[in-house]
């Protein structure tokens, strides 16, 4: 009997909890040869959340959970997720039935039986997404799946390499593809999420697409490089050029908007540049700082221990 570990992060669902177990049993009965374990990994919800996840975990004893001092963000979620799971197969979804549990069938199939190291949903991508997409695989010598998702269902081969890549500031589409094993993609049509509301705004996407740049590819901080090269160079051709002028014709009458143009046009960017170094050296700051993922509040297993103190 193979053991499989379903992944939740979950911030704020309380409401989709229920729903979430119902259908995901549903189909995991349906299939043979596997035992399921639903870890979830509550964080830092301030709805009624962990308290539905007590209940959940003491009624039935394949329910286990993880809860965070506050909320770490979905990629710490998904990190003490994969290390606390402890299945041959770990599966990870959102807990807001956005992934559909009726793809489970099949990934466990391509992982066990068709000899992918991982099976993967993919959807048909938003513009934004389409657009980070094609800079990301033109940048980046990671290439990443059109749409993919972290709806993911991996071997424990896959878990054990994600796992090695502890960087506190983590893209996990990107690391999943750093890894390098086959993985299966599924599409799916996503549906809306069954209640509750997404996490997600404009400027928390743009910044998580921006990292996802930066973190795996210096090729910004060399696009740079070349435009101050070949402004250096057009900037040298242009003094000699002026030199020979003055030589042959004599002072010219003196222009300022040029000079205006070209102190504007470098200080730009001479700005950019240091930005895009800055982007870079913040990360560097923040990984030096070596600070855990996540902080744990309480687990199933720890309250568990608790309550036999008590008795
Ligand atoms: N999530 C999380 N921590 C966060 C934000 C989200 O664990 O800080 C969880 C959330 O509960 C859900 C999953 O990550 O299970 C996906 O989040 P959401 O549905 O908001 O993202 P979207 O589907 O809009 O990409
Ligand atoms: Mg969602």
């Amino acid at each position: 009997m193979k053991q499989v570990t379903i992944v939740i992060p979950v911030y704020n669902e309380a409401e989709n909890l229920a729903p979430f177990l119902k259908e995901t049993t549903a189909v995991c009965s349906g299939i043979s040869g596997f035992d399921f374990t639903w870890l979830f990994v509550n964080d830092g919800s301030s709805d009624g959340t962990l308290e539905e996840l007590r209940k959940f975990s003491a009624e039935n004893k394949n329910i286990r959970y993880l809860s965070f001092s506050r909320n770490f963000g979905k990629e710490s979620a998904i990190y003490a997720g994969l290390q606390h799971a402890e299945g041959d197969i770990v599966i990870l979804m959102d807990g807001d039935l956005q992934h559909p549990p009726t793809l489970i069938p099949s990934m466990l199939k391509a992982v066990t039986e068709e000899g992918f190291e991982a099976a993967g949903a993919k959807r048909k991508a938003s513009l934004f997404s389409r657009m980070f997409n094609s800079i990301n695989n033109r940048v980046s010598s990671i290439k990443l799946e059109k749409g993919a998702t972290d709806f993911m269902c991996m071997s424990r081969k896959f878990v054990n390499a994600v796992l090695k890549l502890s960087e506190s500031q983590r893209f996990s589409k990107g690391l999943f593809a750093w890894v390098g094993f086959d993985i299966k993609w599924f599409d799916y049509e996503q549906k809306p999420r069954a209640g509750g509301k997404s996490k997600w705004g404009f400027s928390k996407l743009f910044n998580y697409a921006a990292d996802g740049i930066t973190a795996f590819s210096v090729l910004p901080l060399r696009i740079v490089t070349v435009v101050g090269a070949v402004i250096s160079l057009l900037a040298f051709i242009y003094i000699i050029a002026t030199l020979i002028k003055t030589w042959v014709t004599g002072i010219d009458v003196p222009g300022y908007v040029t000079t205006l143009c070209a102190i504007l046009f470098l200080g730009g960017l001479v700005l950019l540049a240091i930005g895009i170094l800055g982007a870079y050296i913040g990360r560097i700051y923040l990984e030096s700082k070596e600070r855990p993922l996540y902080i744990l509040d309480e687990s199933s297993e720890q309250k568990k221990e608790d309550q036999n103190e008590q008795n």
